[in-house]
């Protein structure tokens, strides 16, 4: 270990009860990320793909196993502890958007920063930052419904960068795009990348995760590490 891992995960378990029928949606997955990797995590629908992305984004927990996030042991947290984690060392980006379409693209980047307590002058500064760092200078007085499906999922990378978090998880993050936006997004997240952040984006698209540098495979609760060039296409 180099003792850079941004995620840990070890024999992670997932199960999940309906009455008296169990379901293990994980089975027993280990992964490790570092920092400035970019990792798709790619595979079919009902795979395991969201009950992953939950774990690793503190959304959920895992059965058994363990997972520890940029060193520290998230089963050892309680849910205030969860919740700064989920708020400053996690971006994230959904296929939904997820704005709050009643405020400007400067004000919804700005939320995280208000969760996390940053003073106004410092929290608009920083949200300007983030809005002309996805290319959006322009836009920063725009609502949603004033934007492009593209430009508005740049506004949710915004809003996942602005706390400077350990990693960004995006899941399916091109899933509601037209071509022309899921190339604009999918560079951006390579221009991220390029700069140093750890981005892992969940997707059950081989033309998106190809874009990754690593790519892992979920197939039944169980991961499988390889690149896809030459692999199975959709
Ligand atoms: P994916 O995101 O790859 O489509 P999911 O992680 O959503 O897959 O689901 C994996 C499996 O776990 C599926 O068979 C699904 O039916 C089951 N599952 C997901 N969530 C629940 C739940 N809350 N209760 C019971 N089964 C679930």
């Amino acid at each position: 270990m180099t003792g850079e891992a941004i995620i840990s995960l070890r024999e992670v378990c997932k199960l999940y009860r309906t009455g008296v029928i169990e379901f293990e949606a994980l089975r027993g997955v280990s992964l490790d990320v570092e920092a400035g990797e970019y990792v798709a995590i790619v595979g079919p629908s009902g795979s395991g793909k969201s009950t992953l992305m939950n774990i690793l984004g503190c959304l959920d927990v895992a059965s058994s196993g363990s997972y520890r996030l940029a060193g520290d042991d998230v089963a050892e947290m309680d849910e205030e502890e969860l919740a700064d984690i989920r708020n400053q060392r996690i971006g994230f980006v959904f296929q939904q958007f997820n704005l709050l379409p009643s405020l400007s693209a400067v004000r919804n980047v700005e939320l995280p920063l208000v969760y996390a307590g940053v003073g106004r002058d410092e929290r608009r500064e920083r949200a300007a930052a983030a809005l002309a760092r996805v290319g959006l200078a322009d836009r920063v007085d725009h609502r949603p419904g004033e934007l492009s499906g593209g430009q508005q999922q740049r506004v949710a990378v915004a809003r996942a960068l602005v706390t400077e978090p350990a990693m960004i998880l995006a899941d399916e993050p091109t899933g509601n795009l037209d071509s022309h936006s899921t190339a604009d997004v999918l560079d951006l997240l390579d221009e991220l990348c390029a700069t140093g952040r750890t981005i892992v984006l969940i997707t059950h698209e081989n033309a998106v995760a190809d874009r990754a540098r690593r790519t892992v495979r979920v197939f039944d609760g169980a991961l499988e590490e390889g690149t896809l060039s030459g692999a199975v296409t959709a």
